[in-house]
């Protein structure tokens, strides 16, 4: 129990930082959709000072955040409330009010003494609404956010919690299991991951469930005993007409190449080498010693730059959900140090932020993601299944198969043997055995 506890408060502590850290109105745009704030945390150090293992923290990052993004849900219901009561405003008063609250990109400005920005359609309401505005315009947008302002520093309240007792846990932080007890006699449990590593701690069940997923955990000290509480990923979308099987390679060029032989996020290897060479410059020039002010300047536009790529890997990920309509998708495993949380070490992403970005909307999409076994992928023939490695004068980015003459772009070669493997059982997965003798 005592080990129980100590990962619980050092759970309570990241919730708490982020509370502290996202809950205000300068971080309103960070939190939604939330990754920049998992990223934030990744970098923070704070995982490491509390010895939290990864399996722990992020779910706690994540409670956090869904806190955060209630009270601002709650908040701005307030704020219509008391709009509507209102009588000192006009119609189209309430109608800009209302519509300010309602887009980030106005909300979020505003709030931060910012120049709203907003494109396209939006835009185009946006300024029909300020267009019927009475008065001098700018006048009465100028009194009406700050209106705004004050309304949101009344009702905003820092968070903080002292509350110890929950806390969740990672799919891959728990598994089930049987253990002997003192007596010899065998119990059925779970094995949870401790702060040491490779030690887990065994909790006999009382029940036969079994859950997948995100687990919520609730201790009684007091009875010495553990609640599991079953958690539902609540905003999990289910496609109707999502129904087929594909195959995708990752790349560092082309981001996502599928086996019906489309490629996504044509732009990644482009941007993201943008982004490496402007680092490498610019470290140059503004190294450790110059002053601070293009230091902050570089850090920014660096900043800027990691947003707009991640912006696109997600748009290019949709774009790809929306076209192929998958409801498997089959993948090779990337080798560990090119995955999940240690990829902002390699200073590029590589391809450790698609690979997060897509298991997380995967779920969210209710799609299943399984990962084959990824030796010699893109040398295996995805028509005859001969290995031809890759002759000498042959363009780099072809696949021919020396045995039936078998032509096609090695990334799509490689995304149909991924789809291959998957659907002949060779599959990542305790389930299937076979994956280690295949190879
Ligand atoms: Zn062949």
């Amino acid at each position: 129990m005592e080990r129980l506890l100590d990962i619980a408060k050092s759970c309570m502590t990241v919730r708490n930082y982020v509370y502290q850290k996202y809950s205000g109105i300068q971080s309103l745009e960070k939190i939604y959709p939330g990754y920049t704030v998992q990223n934030e945390m990744t970098v923070s150090g704070l995982r490491e000072k509390l010895n939290l293992p990864a399996v722990y923290f992020y779910p706690a990052v994540f409670n956090a955040l869904r806190e955060i993004k209630t009270q601002w849900a709650h908040v701005k219901r307030n704020i219509y409330a008391a709009i509507n009561k209102n009588d000192r405003f006009t119609p189209q008063d309430k109608h800009y009010l209302r519509f300010a609250i309602k887009f980030d990109g106005c909300f979020a400005n505003i709030l931060n003494g910012r120049p709203v920005r907003l494109q396209g359609e939006t835009r185009q309401r946006y300024e029909s609404i300020v267009s019927q505005l009475q008065g001098d315009q700018e006048e009465r947008i100028k009194n009406l956010n700050r209106y705004l302002c004050r309304q949101v520093r009344k009702k905003l309240h820092k968070i903080h919690t002292d509350k110890f007792l929950y806390f969740s846990v990672w799919e891959r932080g728990y598994r089930y299991g049987e253990a002997k007890n003192s007596e010899g006699q065998k119990r059925r449990g779970i094995f949870l991951t401790t702060k040491e590593p490779r030690k887990r701690i065994f909790i006999p069940l009382t029940d036969a469930n079994q859950y997948r997923g995100i687990l919520d955990i609730k201790l009684k000290p007091e009875k010495g005993s553990v609640e599991f509480l079953v958690s539902v990923f609540a905003d999990i979308k289910s496609h109707k007409d999502y129904c087929n099987e594909i195959g995708i390679s990752l790349g560092l060029w082309n981001m996502l190449t599928t086996s019906t032989g489309y490629t996504y996020g044509a732009e990644f290897g482009r941007m993201q080498k943008e982004l490496y060479d402007y680092g490498i410059r610019e470290r140059r020039i503004y190294g450790k010693e110059s002053s601070k002010a293009p230091r902050r300047q570089y850090i920014a536009h660096r900043e800027k730059m990691e947003a707009t790529l991640k912006n696109y890997v997600n748009r290019e990920i949709n774009r790809m959900f929306e076209s192929e309509k998958p409801a498997k998708i089959y993948m090779a495993k990337l080798p560990p140090n090119q995955e999940g949380e240690n990829y902002y070490l390699f200073r590029v992403w590589k391809k450790g932020y698609v690979t997060q970005r897509l298991k997380w909307k995967c779920r969210q999409n209710d799609i299943e993601i399984i990962e084959v076994f990824g030796n010699r992928l893109s040398a295996e023939c995805s028509v005859c299944g001969a290995f031809s490695e890759r002759q000498q004068g042959h363009l780099y980015d072809q696949f021919q198969c020396t045995s039936c003459g078998y032509t096609e772009d090695r990334k799509i070669n490689a995304a149909k043997n991924a789809l291959n493997r998957g659907k002949s059982g060779r599959r990542l997965n305790k389930a299937y055995p076979a994956a280690d003798s295949l190879a």
